[in-house]
């Protein structure tokens, strides 16, 4: 079955830092600030491919926190993802980004920005088009504070039954779940809104959805 996921990022333009988009060097005198390279595009096509087969996003996998992923190359983190679609009987077929830059110049980089995802994504290059647009002066964005992208991402994914974040029986016997019993009828032919756990001394606590 086909399905899609969306992605967003945004990231601060600072002194001191290269300009990477799309896993390519731009000559800026200004780059995005983060803790990985914060390559905007990337993220937000990771985030959109993760969307699409309901896996978290790119803040869950690769955490900030983590001294990991310091400075690490975000097409990298693109071809991990594209790992985790594999795992989840998944593939791209076709990403569609747009870059919200008031400057630098993103049209001579397309080229080169699309034929580094392309490859990253195991895409053709016809599955990969990234677009770019100026905010009109317009906020902080248009005031060159930063750097934005939006990106949709459309994924075949093998048809199945169970959630791709479904936990594995090892999981599940590291961490139970807790007794959640079913919601009981009321004996007039509706279900009771409230559930209600078993804690460990055997009283029930009402559970607030
Ligand atoms: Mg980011």
């Amino acid at each position: 079955m086909i399905k899609t996921g969306i992605g967003f990022d945004i990231h601060p333009l600072v002194k001191g830092r290269r300009l990477i988009l799309g896993g390519v060097h731009i000559k800026h005198p200004f780059g995005l600030a983060g803790h990985s390279d914060a390559d905007a595009l990337c993220h937000a096509l990771a985030d959109a491919l993760l969307g699409a087969i309901a896996d978290g996003d790119i803040g869950e996998h690769f955490p900030d926190t983590n001294p990991r992923w310091k400075n690490s190359s975000s097409l990298d983190l693109l071809k991990r993802v594209r790992a985790r679609l594999k795992a989840a009987q998944a593939r791209a077929l076709h990403v569609d980004a747009i870059l919200m830059a008031e400057a630098p110049k993103i049209a001579p980089y397309r080229q080169a920005m699309r034929r580094r995802l392309a490859r990253a994504l195991a895409l053709p290059l016809a599955g990969v088009s990234i677009k770019a647009t100026t905010m009109e002066g317009l906020g902080a964005l248009g005031r060159g504070e930063g750097i934005a992208a939006l990106a949709i991402a459309t994924v075949e994914v093998a048809k199945r039954t169970t959630d791709v974040r479904r936990r594995t029986t090892e999981q599940k016997s590291k961490h139970p779940t807790p007794n959640i019993e079913r919601p009981t009828s009321n004996g007039k032919g509706r279900m009771t809104d409230a559930r209600r756990r078993t804690t460990g001394n055997g009283k029930k606590q009402k559970i607030i959805r």
